[in-house]
């Protein structure tokens, strides 16, 4: 075996370019930190300075550029796609992270709450996978035989295999998100572009906080859990890192549940 394939690592990262929403906190923080210790640079896209996560990244020797926008609207998109690519000059890697929850019964829930959830979660993640998806192919077309292909990770729910109470909005928008993993996997794994999903199981973060200072609740989802504790962001990362790398190369469409073992249950 030549000394190179003997050295090949598939889950080297090194000159590629992740665009991770979402990253100032939470399971985004994780992944953006988990793909720079791989060693890709990071484009972290948030509402508010990502600054700890920027920190990290620039601590394991990666760069990290911020980007600020809303993506409650997709009219946000242009502007990310024009500063990303100034900055760094392309994008190999999309992990739609962002996302929000609304907590009302389905017989009081209102339409505000139900737009809020879907244009982040849902709408958002389609049109900036669209955006990032024909940069890429761009590239591609550019480069001929030394492209090495895109990857897309959308971050799912357990909610996209549930019903789940009180979040009608958020199980709508996290079981499209797999329908339109599956989707753009179809349209775009023959054109280079790997589409898949992780589903997080209980992650504490932000978004958890409410539900697990409810002590009942919390007890009841720990005993529920295989694994008999809580995720923590840092979980999320070995997952992203081998979505986005070329280990997953033919893997398309596929749904990876990091959840302590909830869904075997
Ligand atoms: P956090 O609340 O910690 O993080 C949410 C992130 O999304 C923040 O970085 C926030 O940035 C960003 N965000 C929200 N709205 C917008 C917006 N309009 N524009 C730009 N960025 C936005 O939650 P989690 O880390 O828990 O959630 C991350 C993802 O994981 C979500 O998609 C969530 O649904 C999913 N998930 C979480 C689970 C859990 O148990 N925690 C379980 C299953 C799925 P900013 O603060 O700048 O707005």
């Amino acid at each position: 075996m030549s000394q190179a394939a003997a050295s090949f690592n598939p889950f080297d990262l090194r000159g590629r370019v992740a665009m991770v929403t979402g990253c100032n906190t939470g399971i985004g923080a994780g992944i953006a930190v988990a793909l720079a210790r791989a060693g890709a640079d990071i484009v972290g896209v948030n509402r508010s300075e990502p600054v700890e996560t920027a920190q990290q990244v620039c601590a394991l020797g990666r760069r990290f550029v911020a980007v600020r926008a809303d993506l409650a609207s997709i009219s946000a998109i242009p502007g990310v796609m024009e500063q990303a690519l100034a900055e760094m000059g392309h994008v190999d890697v999309l992990v739609n992270n962002a996302g929000i929850i609304r907590r009302a019964d389905a017989l009081d829930f209102s339409e505000e709450d139900w737009d809020a959830v879907m244009d982040t979660n849902l709408k958002t993640l389609f049109f900036l996978s669209q955006s990032v998806a024909r940069h890429m192919l761009a590239r591609g077309a550019e480069q001929g035989g030394a492209w090495r292909g895109g990857k897309i990770i959308n971050i799912a729910s357990l909610l996209s295999f549930q019903g789940g109470i009180r979040v009608p909005s958020y199980t709508a928008a996290k079981s499209g998100v797999l329908g339109l993993t599956r989707l753009m996997a179809n349209e775009w794994a023959a054109k280079g572009i790997n589409v898949n999903a992780i589903a997080p199981g209980y992650i504490e973060t932000n978004n958890t906080e409410a539900l697990r200072q409810d002590v009942g609740r919390a007890r009841e989802i720990l005993q529920r859990i295989p694994a008999g504790r809580w995720g923590a962001p840092q979980d999320l990362g070995g997952a992203a890192v081998f979505l986005a790398s070329s280990a997953a190369d033919y893997v398309h469409g596929h749904t990876l549940a990091v959840d302590g073992g909830w869904l075997a249950r």
